[in-house]
Formats: C-alpha cells, sequence, structure tokens
C-alpha cells in the first residue's frame, strides 16, 4: 500500500516526488523542537495548483494523511509529517502574481517568504503588516494557516485583518476561491476567516489576495524603559495601553530573558532582577505620542531613554528579536504562548511566578505587551518534555484561562496544546468544531493528529 502510494505520486508528479532520507528526516519536525514519530512516505514538493490537487486527489483515493508545510518554522509541532504521511512542501509555489497599489491588495503564492513579499512590496509604497519575528524564514501561507502575530500586532493587526480571500484546494482535490478583493464582502459565510489559523486541518491553501498597506515616510522613536522588576514593567505597558496612546510596537522581557540574550551578544550583563520595555511608536504622532509614553514610565518607576534614531531602534529591537536563538543556546524549549487582556498582563506575571516557585523552574518570558500575549519559555535538558514541565505548562494554560485569556496568541495548537483545547472551548463548542473539521476533511487526511484529538 505503502509503496503503492509513491508509485502513484511518481507517476502523477515525477520529480516533484522525494524520498531521499534528508528530505524524509527534515518533514519530521518544525522549529517547536519537536519531532514526529516515523518517517513520512514521502516529501512533495508542489510548483503548481495542480500538483497540490493531484497530491490531494491521490491521498484521497488512497485515504493517506497530508500534513502541508511552508518553510517549517512552526512551534506548535503543526507541521512536523510522520509514518504514512505525505508531506506536501508548497515552499516552492513562491510568485507575486499580482500588485495593485491602486486597490492596496496583492494576489501571491503561499510559499513566498513574509519579508522576500514585502522587499517586493516597498517600491510599489506598500507592505504588508503581519510580521513574525521569523518573518525572513516563515511563509505567508504558513502566517496564514497559524493566523501569526508579531511585534506590530498591537497597531497594525494581525494575519486575520490583512487577508481579502484565499484559493484552497480541499482534501478531495476541488479547488475553492474564498473571499473576495473588496473592501467590504458578506456574501455567505465568511470562510477566509474560518481557514485562518486552521494550521492546515480544513484544506490546502495555494493563494491569497492580501490586504496592504501604504509605506508612510516619517519619525519613529524607540524608548528603552529599565524596571526593578517585571511585575512594575508589566503595570507600566498596561498604564500605557490605558493613555489610549497607540505604539507600532510594545515588548517586555524579564530578567532571565534579558539575561540570556545578553550572554549571546556578549553585552555587559543586565542588572539582576530588572526587566525591560522596549517601545516603539510611528507616524505623524511618533515624538509627541513618545513624549507622553515616557512620562508614563517614568511616573511607573522606569529608568527611561528615547532615542529618534531608526537604526538605534533596529539595534535596540535586536535584543528583543535573539530571544528564540539565546533560549536555544540553553537546551530544548518548549516556548509557550498564552495572551491575557492587556490589564491583566500583572496578574499573569504573578501566576508565572507562583508556578516558577511551585515547581522549581526559572521561565524566561518576553511578551508582545501590547496586546497581552506572553511567550513563557520551558528550557530542560535532552529531547523530551519532562513530566513536571508539562503540568507546569498545565497550571499556566489554566491560569491565563481563569484571567480570560487563551492558550495560544499566535502560534497555533498543532500537537502541543491539542489536549488543552476543549477546556478552553468547552464541551459543545468542541463538538462543533469537529464537526466542521469533519464536513472539510470527511476522510480524516488533512493534518491528522494536529489540533483536533479523539
Ligand atoms: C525564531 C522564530 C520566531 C518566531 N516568531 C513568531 C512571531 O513573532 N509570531 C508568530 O506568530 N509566530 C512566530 N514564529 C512561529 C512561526 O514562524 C509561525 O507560526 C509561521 O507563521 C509559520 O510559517 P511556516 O511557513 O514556517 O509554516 P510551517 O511551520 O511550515 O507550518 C505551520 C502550520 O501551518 C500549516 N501550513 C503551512 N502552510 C500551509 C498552507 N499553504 N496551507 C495550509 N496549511 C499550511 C502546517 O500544516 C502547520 O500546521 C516564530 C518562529 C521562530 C522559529
Amino acid at each position: 500500500m505503502t509503496s503503492d502510494v509513491v508509485a502513484l505520486l511518481r507517476d502523477a508528479l515525477g520529480t516533484r516526488v522525494d524520498t531521499t532520507p534528508a528530505s524524509l528526516d527534515a518533514a519530521r519536525a518544525d522549529k517547536s523542537g519537536h519531532a514526529a514519530s516515523g518517517t513520512p512516505l514521502a516529501v512533495v514538493h508542489a510548483r503548481t495548483v495542480d500538483d497540490v490537487q493531484q497530491t490531494m486527489r491521490i491521498a484521497t483515493a488512497t485515504a493517506t494523511p497530508v500534513v502541508t508545510r511552508g518553510a517549517g518554522t512552526g512551534l506548535a509541532g503543526g507541521a512536523n509529517t510522520g509514518t504514512g504521511e505525505i508531506a506536501l512542501s508548497v515552499r516552492a509555489m513562491d510568485r507575486i502574481l499580482e500588485v495593485r497599489a491602486d486597490d492596496l491588495l496583492a494576489v501571491v503564492e503561499p510559499g513566498i517568504l513574509n519579508a522576500d513579499l514585502n522587499t517586493a512590496l516597498a517600491p510599489h509604497g506598500l507592505w504588508w503588516a503581519p510580521d513574525p519575528a521569523s518573518r525572513a524564514i516563515s511563509t505567508v501561507g504558513g502566517n496564514i494557516a497559524t493566523g501569526a502575530g508579531g511585534l506590530l500586532c498591537a497597531k497594525y493587526g494581525v494575519v486575520r485583518d490583512a487577508v481579502l480571500g484565499l484559493d484552497v484546494v480541499l482534501a478531495d482535490g476541488r479547488l475553492v476561491r474564498l473571499g473576495h478583493r473588496t473592501v467590504k464582502g458578506v456574501t455567505g459565510l465568511d470562510l477566509t476567516s474560518l481557514l485562518i489559523g486552521s494550521e492546515g486541518t480544513l484544506g490546502v491553501v495555494v493563494g491569497a489576495t492580501l490586504k496592504l498597506r501604504r509605506l508612510v515616510p516619517g519619525e519613529v522613536c524607540t524608548i528603552a524603559a529599565v524596571f526593578p522588576d517585571v511585575r512594575s514593567a508589566a503595570e507600566a505597558s498596561a498604564a500605557v495601553t490605558a493613555t489610549g496612546a497607540q505604539p507600532a510596537i510594545m515588548e517586555l522581557m524579564d530578567a532571565a530573558s534579558l539575561a540570556a540574550v545578553h550572554a549571546l551578544l556578549s553585552l555587559p550583563a543586565p542588572t539582576p532582577g530588572a526587566a525591560q520595555l522596549t517601545i516603539q511608536t510611528d507616524g505623524p504622532v511618533a515624538a509627541s505620542e513618545a513624549e507622553l509614553i515616557a512620562d508614563v514610565l517614568r511616573t511607573r518607576g522606569g529608568t527611561v531613554a528615547v532615542s529618534h534614531d531608526r537604526e538605534e531602534g533596529e539595534r535596540l529591537l535586536a535584543i528583543r528579536r535573539s530571544m528564540h536563538p539565546a533560549m536555544e543556546t540553553l537546551g530544548t524549549t518548549l516556548i509557550e504562548d498564552v495572551s491575557v487582556p492587556r490589564s491583566a498582563l500583572p496578574a499573569m506575571f504573578d501566576e508565572i511566578a507562583r508556578i516558577e516557585r511551585a515547581y522549581g523552574l526559572v521561565i524566561p518570558v518576553v511578551a508582545h505587551a501590547g496586546d497581552g500575549n506572553l511567550h513563557p519559555n520551558f528550557v530542560f535538558p535532552g529531547p523530551d518534555v519532562p513530566p513536571a514541565v508539562w503540568d507546569a505548562a498545565g497550571e499556566l494554560f489554566r491560569a491565563a484561562l481563569d484571567l480570560g485569556g487563551t492558550l495560544t496568541g499566535e502560534h497555533g495548537v498543532g500537537v502541543l496544546k491539542r489536549r488543552w483545547l476543549a477546556d478552553e472551548l468547552g464541551d459543545d463548542q468542541w463538538q462543533l468544531q469537529r464537526q466542521i473539521k469533519a464536513v472539510f476533511d470527511p476522510l480524516g487526511i488533512l493534518n491528522p493528529g494536529k489540533v483536533f484529538t479523539d
């Protein structure tokens, strides 16, 4: 049966079917630090929509599971492909099909990297706002499938706010075009939104009509504020939000994160216990908002420096962007992604401190403080998550839910959070979501075992 499927794929797709051991092994994992067990049947390197349709027709005819992969930078294990599964890579489908400055939209294939898209849009005076810290290495299709966020989303929105329509190949190989090219559009159910963040469980995104913004040249101000402890930094960030000022970026790093990044970048060691807020304002009111925010931060006990220099701003943000590599130097990392209402950020840090004490752990945390999204990092030796770390992560999720938050703000459920999904959704919504999944995927071949479990 296994060899039959590979033979069928080879007959239809020729050299696009790859069974070299290195490619099969690479398809087993993403960047979550976790890999699927066993080895996939084959990696299909799709170059066209027709390649994807042919793959899905064969998968349906043979009831073979398919895991769609972009760049494999996901942090939830969503693209991990294991025994008996086809890894369907759309990375090579990377063309920009259309850019319309007048309509503020672009039509792209899913495999283009986020940063490459923005490089190509810049000469048109345009940009696509979603900016995951992985923008240089992750695909637009992957960003859509995970509902990605990033540093700028408090002001400029997440992927869901930046997609007008999607072309999707269904489990049986049919191609559907969802959404619209218009600013408004409410015909029928909003299946575009349903597909965003569906992690390859409902269909394969083969094209996207993206909502663009104009690049507005102007001043950018960057504020770095150091606080004696993480709670006062979190309180200060909530106070900034409460002023109504709208920073483009507001990132918080706790003491353990700062120590790890400073060590990685060979910077002088930070003050023990101190936490840092890095805030950027932009647009016509950048300078006045920076002044207002700096005042609020000083009132809250911060030591504040304001820079009007773009390059200096980038240097300060590079510290934040180095968090992931810094964690990798410490061991295997389970990066969590809870999100809480912004006013609950200080309380969430209290909960993390409680969990650290209860489990004898140090949990370095960075937060997109502008939107209440925290990334607590559990670091441990060896490849497998120790049971105590899972227990601590479970407490973290419960604490976030109790504060009115969510399990995942931007990374998705994948395999790593699926056991807690029903806790957040409740029984009725969980059943409803599984029924919707069954409508799109009656044979259960689209990324099985991810997000939804029995
Ligand atoms: C250093 C680093 C920093 C990061 N920072 C951020 C951040 O700031 N914000 C953030 O949100 N994420 C971040 N991430 C996580 C990751 O980059 C995002 O989740 C990204 O959107 C994944 O894109 P990808 O192309 O790598 O997708 P993959 O990892 O290949 O796939 C992710 C999921 O999407 C599905 N999928 C991929 N392409 C398609 C498609 N065309 N059709 C249907 N399903 C598809 C896969 O099946 C899988 O479930 C970071 C990761 C790293 C390593």
